[in-house]
């Protein structure tokens, strides 16, 4: 029995709990940059899964490593060992800097496993500390966090979210989430406390309208890390896996965190978290202090491996690189001819347009010319087109884009 759209959602309406805004969109098949709907309709989608689908929608790679890997073992408890999830965790750590790394199954999750992490850590070093100075030292568990930040909806990961619009009604917050201006080294310097124990921030604000931190702002929170003993936590869940045009956009800056979280891109399409932390805080944790029934199993572990090896192979960074370069060449000449178009901003294929109008009439309009993007903060434009999207695929975007937003102006 065939269901039509209007059917589909009228179900969702009964059975499905109604937290999400969505689009009157069913769909049914998705390969690289294209999905098509119940009614067989193509759309060419640059937005992928809110970037999970970052090299693209059932690439081929992830879809052998699935179909291989569920034949054999699906899920293995962490009670034992599998030979996946050491290669995937080197394949991490060889990628980026030196340490160890916990799995989980979301970007929240790994969020709450930071949290975990940076108090049991600032607990053994005002331990040690107290031990070298001969006083007793206080306990630190305060994380300085960003305005405009996004980290996810769970208590923790919303407490540390720096927008009040989530948070209304969910009151008591997890409290110790001191919150400052993006980019304003001063104000950082200004919250450090004796309680103060780590910085966490996006390279690249994602869901905050695609704000880049300067590389002087990364610089200084580096240095006064380095200078008061506190962690540096990037959420890379949006900017890693390429995303940027390198593997993690801390490598643009060169200046490392000491963790490291990552989701979306990660999987291929198939839920995973990861926390990468240096190995002198990683050990903070130790056997059954933190737990993910489901993390790092066998079938997430093989196709994050496919994912490396995709971007790797098939030299994905590169084409980040210069079709970034084709996106914002093209999206500056718009600036100058569409007087709606405020900034235009981003890095690799992370793309915000922010405009003087609000951006949900063009995301509906883009959908009606078979183009699916996104719009964050009401007046923002985010594009993360798939990094194995063609030229021509892009070019096809970029001229819808373009006509609707001409459209819109006149
Ligand atoms: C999506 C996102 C999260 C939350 O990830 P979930 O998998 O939805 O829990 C956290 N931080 C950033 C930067 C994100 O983009």
């Amino acid at each position: 029995m065939r269901q039509t759209t209007q059917e589909v959602i009228e179900q969702y309406d009964r059975y499905v709990m109604n937290t999400y805004v969505r689009s009157p969109l069913v769909l049914v098949k998705g390969k690289g940059s294209r999905v098509w709907d119940l009614d067989g309709h193509e759309y060419l989608d640059v937005f992928p899964g809110w970037g999970v689908s970052g090299i693209g929608h059932c690439h081929p790679w992830v879809m052998k490593a699935l179909r291989g890997q569920s034949t054999k073992l699906i899920h293995v408890s962490n009670n034992y060992y599998h030979v996946l999830q050491w290669r995937l965790a080197k394949q991490l750590i060889d990628s980026s800097f030196d340490g160890k790394v916990f799995f989980a199954n979301s970007g929240a999750e790994v969020i709450e496993a930071a949290i975990k992490l940076t108090r049991r850590w600032g607990r053994l070093s005002a331990v040690q500390a107290s031990g070298q100075a001969g006083t007793a030292g206080s306990p630190r568990d305060e994380i300085i966090v960003m305005d405009q930040s996004f980290h996810g909806r769970t208590m923790g990961a919303l407490s540390a979210t720096g927008q009040a619009k989530y948070q209304e009604g969910f009151e008591p917050l997890l409290p110790g989430f001191p919150c400052v201006p993006f980019n304003d080294l001063e104000r950082v310097r200004r919250a450090v406390t004796p309680k103060t124990v780590a910085i966490l921030l996006e390279p690249i604000q994602g869901e905050g309208g695609i704000r880049v931190a300067g590389d002087s702002f990364l610089r200084g929170i580096r240095q006064l890390a380095d200078q008061h003993r506190l962690l540096v936590i990037y959420d890379e869940i949006q900017t890693g896996m390429g995303r940027t045009g390198r593997l993690f956009a801390y490598q643009h800056s060169g200046i490392e965190p000491d963790i490291m979280l990552l989701a979306k891109t990660l999987g291929g399409g198939f839920p995973i978290g990861a926390m990468v932390a240096k190995r002198h805080v990683a050990d903070a944790l130790t056997p059954g202090t933190h737990a993910s029934t489901f993390g790092g199993s066998p079938l997430a572990c093989t196709m994050a491996l496919a994912v490396f090896e995709a971007i790797e192979k098939q030299r994905l960074l590169d084409r980040v690189v210069h079709f970034g370069e084709v996106i914002m060449d093209r999206l500056s000449a718009l600036k100058a001819r569409c007087p709606i178009i405020r900034e235009v901003r981003g890095r690799g294929l992370m793309i915000g347009i922010e405009l003087s109008v609000d951006g949900r009439p063009i995301v509906d309009a883009c959908r009606a010319k078979r183009l699916l993007i996104n719009c964050t903060q009401g007046t923002v434009l985010r594009l993360l087109p798939a990094m194995t999207i063609t030229r021509a695929q892009l070019d096809q975007a970029l001229g819808i884009l373009e006509e609707v937003l001409l459209r819109q102006t006149s």
